[in-house]
């Protein structure tokens, strides 16, 4: 919801949005001329350029050398079931949170918006993230992953 607010307020302010379009290079003109970006679809003259490709970051910083700057980890977020019905986990009824359980291990949660679908959000706080790229990443979401979560809300 807060993207497409964004994305709204930045469209009434002038922004043209292009979606589904990859960029593929950029380079800086002259110092202070601006830059080029070049996408699958096009060129683009700018006077500046804002990189915000998240993981992907360290592919559109390689022609500047900082694509070693950034670390990318797999972490998982889980959405469970409350045994008692979702109602007291709802926007309202519940906060968003951060806890600092026993062993030190920080889970961190938000209430359920029903954006999807009826699910508790549950995730570790940045814990046990193996390196890897957008392309490496494993995807998948283990028993044994699901288990060690599910420990800390019994
Ligand atoms: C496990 C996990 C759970 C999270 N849960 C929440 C949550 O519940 N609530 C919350 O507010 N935040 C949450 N966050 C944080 C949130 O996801 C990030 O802060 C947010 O996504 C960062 O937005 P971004 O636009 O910087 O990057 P991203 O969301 O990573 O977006 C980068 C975009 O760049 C695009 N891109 C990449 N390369 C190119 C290219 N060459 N050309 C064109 N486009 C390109 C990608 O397709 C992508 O759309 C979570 C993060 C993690 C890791």
């Amino acid at each position: 919801m807060s993207v497409y607010t964004h994305l709204v307020e930045a469209e009434k302010n002038g922004a043209e949005l292009r979606f589904n379009e990859k960029v593929l290079h950029w380079e800086a003109r002259s110092a202070g001329e601006g830059v080029t970006v070049i996408t699958e679809n096009g060129r683009f003259e700018a006077g500046k350029l804002i990189i915000t490709a998240g993981p992907w970051s360290s592919q559109l910083l390689k022609n500047v050398g900082l694509e070693n700057n950034l670390e990318v980890e797999r972490q998982i977020m889980m959405f469970f079931e409350p045994i008692g019905g979702i109602e007291p986990f709802r926007v309202g009824n519940f906060p968003i949170y951060v806890w600092d359980s026993d062993d030190y291990t920080q889970l961190y949660g938000f209430p359920s918006s029903g954006l999807r679908g009826e699910g508790a959000k549950v995730a570790f706080f940045r814990k046990g993230g193996i390196r890897c790229t957008p392309e490496t990443i494993d995807r998948n979401v283990y028993e044994e992953e699901v288990n060690r979560l599910r420990h800390y809300l019994d």
